[in-house]
């Protein structure tokens, strides 16, 4: 039976990575047997990620997925790890390359977007764009957005974590993928996903917005930073914002979250409300942070901010939390 409350405690929102369509088969990653029927399908399909970037087959429009002969003619795609199953039961892989199969011509990178140019030499019908890139200008559907978003973060996984953690050993890739394993210690490893707070503090008509240097000119936005150990959500908002803007919060309110795979965190996007206003910017995170009235946000999302204050992107929850506030979603 539908419940009301459920219904409405899990939004649509519009921003990128979320809504994979895959059936991630977590209960069947051991089992060898159904790991070699999916191998020999002909409908398989593989995403390709070298040096932390997609590759992509040129064409209008471009092409992500790949055929296992397609992936074959590569020189050394390695780490295979099943991303999940399609609804037709046809199974998608995330490949890595060798770094040496890629040539880095160019780094244009400015700290906000990753602008290394990569090419396969020989291979001019393929090209390495980042993933922030394609989310951005929307060079792919968003359900394969959020597969990629997926590929990236677990592929990102395996090229730190070559090493056991706890006795330093080459650890092994199992589970077909999702899990490395230690011969030596017998420790199994476990991909990481970061938690991370992104919030709102709402103090009656107006909101608290930051800026950090690294950001694109005139784009204010929420205040965010990673959970601890040791501390819930609700504490970890409160304490970013105090330690950003020395603004004190009390109810913390959770709205959505977003994975983002840069390298692998899940934002969790909340409002929470001031009881105080007077802001001390930290001048290390952030070089500003100011309270901004709906009028001000409405005037930022159309663009015609008297100062030119822009909002932060669509495919970034910040956007969305943002909208949020604006229509009418409390602290
Ligand atoms: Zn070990």
């Amino acid at each position: 039976m539908e419940d009301a409350f459920f219904k409405t405690a899990e939004r649509s929102f519009g921003f990128r990575f979320h809504g994979n369509p895959l059936d991630r088969a977590s209960d069947r990653r051991d089992d060898a047997a159904f790991l070699a029927e999916l191998r020999a399908r002909p409908d398989a399909r593989t995403l390709l990620i070298a040096r932390d970037m997609p590759i992509l087959a040129r064409g209008d429009p471009r092409e992500a997925f790949f055929t296992r002969a397609a992936v074959e003619a590569l020189a050394g795609a390695r780490l295979e790890i099943l991303l999940g199953l399609e609804p037709s039961g046809a199974p998608v892989f995330a490949a890595l390359l060798p770094d040496e199969a890629v040539e880095q011509r160019a780094d244009k990178s400015d700290g906000f977007l990753d602008r290394r140019e990569l090419v396969v030499p020989g291979r001019e019908d393929l090209e390495l764009i980042d993933l922030r890139s394609i989310a951005l200008q929307g060079l792919l559907a968003p359900a394969t957005i959020a597969i990629l978003g997926e590929a990236k973060a677990i592929a990102d996984w395996h090229a730190r974590h070559g090493f056991c953690a706890k006795c330093g050993a080459p650890s092994r890739i199992a589970a077909a993928g999702w899990r490395r394993e230690c011969d030596i210690c017998k420790s199994q490893h476990f991909p990481r996903t970061d938690p991370v707070v992104i919030m709102l503090a709402v103090d009656g008509d107006r909101c608290l917005l930051g800026r950090q240097a690294r950001f694109p000119k005139g784009m204010y936005s929420a205040l965010a930073g990673f959970v601890e150990p040791g501390e819930t959500i609700e504490e970890a908002v409160r304490r970013e914002i105090h330690e950003e803007a020395r603004i004190e919060c009390g109810a913390v309110r959770y709205v959505a979250s977003q994975p983002w795979p840069f390298p692998s965190s899940l934002m969790i996007g909340c409002l929470a409300e001031a009881k105080s206003r007077d802001i001390l910017v930290d001048g290390h995170e952030l070089e500003d942070a100011r309270w901004f009235t709906r009028d001000e946000v409405e005037a930022m999302f159309a663009k015609r901010h008297p100062q030119g204050i822009t909002a932060p992107h669509v495919m970034a929850i910040a956007h969305h939390i943002l909208r949020f506030w604006l229509e009418g979603g409390g602290a």
